[in-house]
């Protein structure tokens, strides 16, 4: 079990040294029913933080219902108090349907518009939910290829949301993310939950098929046999610029949504711009 140790260890220093979360103060977790957000729900309430739990029914079939379930018995299982929401009711229609409709009319990828109304609700209802923080499962896999693709992108200024903690304004509409998982490689999140006997699906999402992020997770996969601390470097190099990167962005304000309210670098959110082409 010293790999299990070790692998508590290095979420626990993370929180620890990037100040992730005080005692006491309520912090919410994104469960998906995935591995990383499993195994950050896990992890918090065995740290003794004060854990509750949110998940997002996107309405995928059987997929989206078995997903559910495992995130419904690992609350129950560890005590973790879970708000459960459906994309059904809070936007009118499965994510299917929205990812059809608006992906036709815009250049937005699937994987875009699933992650940016997703975004959207899970901030807004950890907020109603008085969470000072809200957790994601992004790790150091997730995290090396944003940075790969803002890169090739042109746009390092993408990577903003990046780093262990997500939050560049001290403001109260918007919930401050934070990665327990941010320094963990994926290969090892996974021996973990396995490990853990997690009641989790191992499958990747099955939209995610053909995603541009698809081939740079090989690209990298492929390069870390040449260099096993490829990823590791990516994002310690662009942790390093991030300051940088974010007073820019800081320097111009905050901004809220005309249309929801929530904080926006635009005058309307994406997540609006997407709405409103399903209305
Ligand atoms: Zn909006």
């Amino acid at each position: 079990m010293k790999t299990v140790k070790r692998f508590e260890n290095l979420v626990l220093k993370t929180i620890k040294e990037n100040n992730l979360i005080k005692k006491n103060e309520k912090v919410v977790v994104a469960m998906s029913g995935g591995k990383d957000s499993t195994t950050v729900a896990y992890l918090l309430k065995k740290f003794g933080y004060n854990v509750e739990a949110l998940h997002v029914n996107l309405h995928m079939g059987k997929w989206s219902d078995d997903n559910m379930d495992n995130v419904k018995k690992m609350c129950e299982i560890n005590k973790i108090p879970l708000h459960i929401f459906s994309i059904k009711t809070e936007l009118g229609n499965t994510i299917c349907y929205i990812k059809q409709v608006v992906g036709s009319e815009t250049n937005y990828k699937q994987c875009t518009i699933c992650g940016i109304l997703r975004r959207w609700l899970i901030n807004k209802k950890a907020r109603s939910l008085g969470a000072k923080k809200l957790a994601t499962g992004h790790n150091l896999d997730d995290e090396a290829q944003t940075a790969l693709m803002n890169l090739f992108k042109g746009n390092m200024m993408l990577g903003i949301n990046s780093g262990p903690k997500v939050g560049m304004f001290e403001d109260k509409m918007f919930v401050t993310r934070i990665k327990p998982l941010y320094f963990c490689e994926e290969e090892n999140v996974r021996e973990y939950s396995k490990k853990m006997n997690f009641p989790v699906m191992y499958q990747r999402c099955p939209c995610v098929i053909g995603a541009y992020r698809h081939e740079v997770r090989n690209y990298l996969n492929d390069m870390e046999k040449k260099n096993p601390k490829i990823k590791g470097n990516i994002v310690k190099s662009f942790t390093k610029l991030l300051p940088e990167l974010r007073n820019e962005v800081k320097s111009k304000g905050l901004k809220y949504c005309k249309e929801c309210g929530e904080p926006s670098r635009n005058d309307i959110c994406k997540a609006c711009q997407i709405r409103m082409k399903i209305k």
